[in-house]
């Protein structure tokens, strides 16, 4: 049913990436529109103002109250649900959106299908690798969410798609109660954000919803069952398909690896006893295994949307990743320098980390209530050394003593900006050749840097500073 928005008194929860867009398009249908945002510095300000002047109301320093009279919510996704304004909205019946609500209503009848993805990591890059195939196939086509273009952007806009590559995190799926994609895929759940979703069972259930409703496939992780126990959990439309990717060999139904092939046993004549040959892992880039795995739900949705297995292999092959994603900075004395900034999780550091035979590790930063116990024991037979930075390095320190009380140590005490580089000279002389300084962190950076790219700008510059 489309929604009427003319007269409707909407209040949108937070200014910012979501917030303002969303307030002007609201505007611009004819709603009365008042945005609450809790803080009042001078962006937010600066945002007010340019909203005023189109005629939308602002109250800066108020998000908890309910402005009188309001008949739904449009939230940034990051606002928790426990906060009063949502208890109140609750109260009184009013309905929450998100962004991701809020585009998937305003979308145009005969728009473009979503093919979407989640998990707890692998979900940029994976989005864009779609994209790359989708591309290949020659359908106007483009990565959405997080990075790329906005999906408010994306169903509002002049430009027109075939089909959109939507990338979704938990946040987004929480409010998002009546999106329908034409497939999804979640690529795995670890625990993440729990202190937001207030438990594993509800992140996971918020990660789940990206099932509901599908019309051809639900792509599940083989080796994590949690995802698998999600689809079956889903109400889908009648003939939509659970379909498997896993870095082993195929069962029907799934996607895998046989022989360095990525082969397709779902998206074909008698899946019993045919498989499609889609890519060559080393079309990947880079091959590391968990990527082989972003690769395989990738190509997993561009099937079910009916692409070619030559565009899957095209557009994996024109795909080169984001910077700070196990990015190869550099060899220097016969030693690999990998920047994986990104892995800013122990479940993405764990990826990463298993990527390579004998590594010197340079971990640390902000754990945010994380554990490193099974990381480091996991990890323990193929580290030469670790070297780490940041404000809560004792916890892996820690679990190095406990886990790996053999590998060497170097500690960093320091937080300025030549640690980095410091901490790639230590990470040299640890280092053999053959070995890979690999810049995995498990944590976020804002300790010591502004982001996880400064972050990786630093050890890259480092690196170039060994080799000068
Ligand atoms: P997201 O958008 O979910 O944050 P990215 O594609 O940006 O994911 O990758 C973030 C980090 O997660 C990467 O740097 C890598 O360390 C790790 N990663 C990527 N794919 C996976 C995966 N499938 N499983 C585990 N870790 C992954």
């Amino acid at each position: 049913m489309p929604f009427e928005f003319q007269g409707k008194h909407v209040t949108v929860a937070g200014l910012g990436v979501s917030g303002v867009p969303a307030a002007k398009v609201l505007h611009g249908l004819g709603a009365r529109v008042t945005v609450v945002n809790d803080g009042a510095d001078d962006r937010a300000r600066a945002q007010a103002a340019e909203l005023e002047a189109l005629g939308i109301t602002v109250r800066l320093g108020d998000g908890g109250t309910l402005p009188d009279g309001t008949e739904l919510i449009v939230t940034a996704p990051g606002w928790k649900p426990t906060k009063p304004l949502f208890t109140a909205a609750g109260q009184a019946g009013v309905p929450v959106w998100g962004d991701v609500e809020l585009a998937w209503r305003l979308r145009r009848p005969d728009s473009a299908p979503w093919l979407a993805v989640t998990g707890t990591n692998g979900k940029t890059t994976t989005v864009q690798m779609l994209a790359s195939i989708l591309k290949a196939a020659g359908l106007r086509t483009a990565a959405v969410g997080n990075i790329g273009v906005s999906l408010l952007d994306a169903v509002t806009g002049d430009e027109e798609y075939d089909v959109l590559a939507v990338e979704l995190s938990s946040y987004q799926l929480h409010w998002a109660p009546s999106l329908r994609a034409h497939s999804a895929a979640v690529l795995n759940l670890a625990p993440d954000h729990l202190d937001w979703h207030g438990s594993m069972e509800a992140y996971a259930a918020d990660k789940g919803r990206i099932y509901e409703g599908n019309r051809v496939a639900c792509v599940y992780n083989v080796a994590d069952k949690a995802t698998e126990d999600l689809v079956r959990e889903a109400d889908v439309e009648e003939g939509c398909r659970a379909v498997g990717f896993t870095l082993g060999s195929p069962a029907p139904s799934q996607l895998g690896v046989v022989d360095g092939i990525l082969v397709d046993r779902a998206f074909v004549e008698n899946r019993h006893k045919n498989a499609q040959e889609l890519a060559e892992v080393s079309d990947v880039n880079p091959p590391a295994p968990h990527n082989i795995a972003n690769a395989l739900a990738a190509a997993a949705l561009a099937r079910a949307f009916g692409v070619p297995a030559t565009a899957v292999r095209d557009g994996l092959r024109a795909f080169t990743p984001d910077a700070h994603r196990i990015a190869h900075v550099a060899d220097v004395d016969g030693v690999a320098y990998v920047d994986d900034s990104k892995a800013t999780n122990t479940h993405a550091a764990e990826a990463s980390l298993a990527a390579y035979g004998s590594i010197v590790w340079i971990a640390g930063g902000l754990a945010k209530g994380a554990t490193f116990d099974e990381l480091v024991a996991g990890a323990a037979k193929r580290l030469r050394g670790a070297v780490l930075i940041g404000a809560d390095r004792v916890l892996i320190r820690e679990a190095l003593a406990r886990h790996a009380p053999e590998v060497p140590v170097v500690d960093l005490d320091r937080t300025d900006t030549g640690a980095m580089l410091q901490a790639v000279q230590e990470a040299r002389r640890l280092a053999r050749p053959g070995d890979t300084v690999l810049l995995a962190p498990a944590c976020a950076s804002m300790d010591m840097f502004t982001n996880y790219n400064k972050r990786g700008d630093a050890f890259a510059q480092a690196v170039r500073e060994l080799g000068a």
